[in-house]
């Protein structure tokens, strides 16, 4: 095996697909130290600038004072403390469902979502470009796995309306990690009420940056109508709420079969109750701190118009993930390396997570950029450009 593994990771690297890990010498920020030299950065899902926020530091340090440091036990044995419980609740009331259930992770949420509800006898349904932990979510449940082409609802009427399936369940994320555009959720929820279906949104980059409060896609354009038994929504708490984790927020069957049936609830240790406990004041800040959304905004619209003379396309996104078409991986590569020698990151993305001939540039932004932060990306850009 190891000389075809060798083999292998010399031909990725020829097809410019070999991936690195940068080292971060400091916290995550739009400043980070790599290998001791400064950079800006536009590659983080931190989008509010939360994630080394003071009054966060100040709740881990608190939070490890009232709880101790590991959870112990999975929740189902002893690993279940006062701090996971106050925060479901918490979390449900802020979405506006009845009920939420904290995972350590969204892949697992995912995971013991999709394989907790759908069966041999079922038929999934999920659009092209969702995020990998739904598909692979979906192979291992082995109902009928059915993608369709991105956003298009009028394909995915059709394949509803020609199942025979017993149960139907569709998944969408609701704003695309590697696009930054958004899934119309309240016509998904119409359609799935039609064909009797049930509707998974996973909300990984919507939560804390859409709607009013930042509550997330359920809140953005307009509120979708919540009373409704079919609707399941997961996000992340590693992204915009800075600190790591997620939760399902769904009716109350729904999430007291998670928790008899989710292998990947029950077969694993709870997260540290300190991370619970920082993530009640991070829900705070999410909903006060309005100006960091508003300035995240200004920033899009900025980013967009400085950018919108480049050779290089942005795709249509009103989120903070802005990414900038470069066509081919060697193009994506050749820009994230001349950005890099000018003290830029900016992540180049490229297949198997995108589409062949799609590799891009994922820019995202954060409520801590400045102006000048997104002023100095735009300079660069033009420079590598030729104009
Ligand atoms: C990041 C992400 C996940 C996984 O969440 P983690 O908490 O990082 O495991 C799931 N779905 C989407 C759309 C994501 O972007």
């Amino acid at each position: 095996m190891l000389p075809d593994l060798t083999e292998a990771l010399q031909q990725r690297k020829q097809a410019g697909l070999y991936r690195l890990r940068p080292v971060l010498e400091g916290p995550q920020s739009p400043h980070v130290t790599i290998e001791g030299r400064d950079f800006l950065a536009f590659c983080s899902n931190d989008y509010l600038g939360l994630a080394n926020h003071p009054a966060l530091i100040a709740a881990v340090a608190e939070g490890a004072q009232r709880y101790g440091v590991g959870s112990g036990a999975s929740h189902l044995i002893s690993g279940h403390s006062r701090a996971h419980h106050e925060l479901e609740e918490a979390l449900a009331a802020f979405v506006g469902l009845p009920r939420a259930l904290l995972f350590s992770t969204g892949y697992m949420a995912n995971m013991a979502v999709v394989t907790a509800l759908a069966g041999r006898e079922d038929a999934i349904f999920a659009d092209r470009l969702n995020h990998a932990s739904l598909n692979d979510a979906a192979l291992l449940t082995r109902a009928r796995f059915i993608r369709y082409p991105h956003l298009d609802l009028d394909v995915l009427a059709r394949q509803l309306e020609a199942t025979t399936a017993r149960y139907r369940l569709v998944i969408t994320d609701a704003v695309f990690s590697m696009d930054g555009d958004t899934a119309p959720v309240a016509e998904l929820l119409a359609l799935c009420r039609r064909f009797d279906a049930w509707l998974l949104v996973d909300d990984a980059h919507g939560f804390g940056v859409l709607g009013e409060q930042g509550r997330g896609c359920l809140y953005y354009p307009q509120q979708v109508e919540r009373d409704v038994p079919n609707l399941i929504y997961m996000a992340t708490l590693g992204k915009a709420a800075g600190v790591s984790g997620a939760f399902v927020a769904a009716q109350a069957p729904v999430i007291e079969t998670l928790i008899q049936h989710g292998r990947t609830y029950g077969y694993t240790t709870a997260a540290p109750p300190l991370l619970a406990h920082t993530l009640l004041t991070s829900l705070q800040l999410i909903r006060q701190d309005v100006w960091r959304r508003e300035r995240l905004v200004r920033l899009i619209a900025l980013l967009r118009q400085k950018l919108q003379t480049l050779p290089w396309p942005l795709l249509p996104s009103e989120t903070p993930i802005q990414p900038l078409l470069a066509g081919e991986n060697q193009e994506a590569v050749r820009l994230d390396r001349a950005l890099c020698e000018r003290g830029i990151r900016v992540p180049a993305i490229r297949p198997p997570t995108v589409p062949q001939g799609m590799a891009r540039l994922r820019i995202s932004l954060s409520a801590a950029h400045t102006e000048a932060d997104v002023e100095q990306l735009s300079v660069a850009l033009h420079e590598l450009a030729g104009c």
